[in-house]
């Protein structure tokens, strides 16, 4: 295989920016160096800014994202898978971390950044995942409800048998909606199968029971009071707020057409409250050291590739710039407990992102990249 030569500009390395080379083979980084000479017939790509890991983002929903309506049809909400990966994929998203599809369409889909699928969202019966089923009507579900830790513990098995690679796990919508019981028997069944949790949970006590029983990830916690923040800490679970949908779902809900586009836009005020609580979140979670992974959470009514904004937000919320870009990379990478991905080194995936500016312009400009490669092959 033809080896890959990036030469000339900088590397981001573990939250530092060097001067590096880098060389790409079979798959992997094969070396990172001050001047690397390339073979004849090696590709040579040269950089004028930085390279950096590929973005990872930790909460994605591919069959439901877009801006166009639903597709009516599951050929047609696999076509919109597909086109969504793509568009992640130019975008910089070498990795994604699908918390919940309607059934198969993220496990069957082929091609674009890696793939890490709940498969379907495991709720309570008429449960968060199952308020815009109406969207989906005749097409497989995006929801598998469940009652009681049996029922619970059978939805977790079911998951895993259609090829579930993580568990996703929705304790509240505006109340909690899950007992305690529930709540644990899912994650001992998941833990047993090998299966992380990501876990919705935006109320104080739907938060409470996440940690409790021992979730992997919690997705939102927008309520989370900074007691819990210090807990998450210690116990590492990571955060994946999603800021940005809420600040774009608030912009929507503020417009006089009252956010039509939106899935199932509430109105102003409570979005508003949300983004609200989110500020003193992130603040809480940067002093208390909780690892925070970026993810977009977009669904019906919203693009499919905005990790961009979410990196942006997260700086305005108070990362620095290379916090923010962390966020986007191991953030992510812990979030699905794969340390192997999310760092540039050698012996990495070549998994990796090309930027003609500095990381400051990606982040505050949201700078598109100029060349993306998944394990090795150029994508952009
Ligand atoms: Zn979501």
């Amino acid at each position: 295989m033809t080896d890959t030569y990036l030469l000339g500009g900088h590397a981001l390395i573990d939250g530092t920016l060097a001067r590096a080379d880098i060389r790409l083979r079979e798959g992997l980084v094969a070396e990172i160096g001050p001047a690397l000479r390339p073979a004849a017939g090696a590709l040579v790509l040269e950089v004028t800014g930085f390279t950096m890991p590929g973005l990872i983002d930790a909460h994605t929903h591919i069959s439901w994202a877009g801006t166009a309506p639903m597709p009516r049809t599951l050929e047609g909400v696999r076509a919109r898978a597909e086109h969504n990966l793509r568009r992640m994929q130019r975008a910089g998203v070498t990795t994604i971390r699908d918390v919940g599809s309607l059934d198969g369409v993220a496990l069957d889909a082929s091609g674009g950044p890696g793939r890490h699928a709940a498969n379907q969202i495991v709720c309570a019966v008429g449960g968060h995942g199952t308020e815009a089923a109406e969207q989906w009507r005749g097409l497989p579900s995006l929801a598998m409800e469940a009652s009681g830790p049996q029922g619970f513990r059978a939805a977790v098995r079911a998951q895993v048998e259609r090829g579930a690679g993580l568990i996703k796990l929705t304790l509240n919508a505006a109340d909690l909606e899950v007992t305690p019981q529930e709540a644990r028997a899912a994650v001992n069944e998941a833990h047993r199968l090998g299966r992380r949790v990501a876990c919705h949970a935006s109320v104080p006590e739907a938060i409470d029971i996440a940690i409790d029983v021992g979730v992997d990830t919690i997705e939102h916690g927008n309520g989370a009071t900074p007691a819990q923040l210090d807990r998450m800490a210690r116990a590492g679970i990571v955060l994946v707020p999603t800021v940005w949908i809420f600040q774009r779902s608030l912009a929507l809900a503020r417009r006089a057409d009252g956010g039509s586009g939106a899935a199932w836009p509430p109105p102003a005020e409570i979005w508003q409250a949300r983004v609200d609580a989110h500020r003193d979140v992130i603040r809480h979670a940067v002093a208390s050291g909780t690892r925070v992974a970026a993810g977009t959470d977009a669904i019906q009514g919203f693009p499919p590739d905005a990790l961009a904004d979410e990196i942006l937000a997260l700086h305005a919320l108070g990362l620095d710039p290379i916090d923010a870009l962390h966020a986007a990379t191991a953030g992510g990478a812990a979030a699905l407990g794969m340390p192997e991905l999310g760092r540039l080194g050698e012996g990495a995936p070549a998994d990796v992102v090309v930027f003609d500016g500095a990381p400051d312009d990606v982040v505050t400009r949201r700078e598109r990249p100029v060349a993306v490669f998944q394990r090795g092959r150029r994508v952009r």
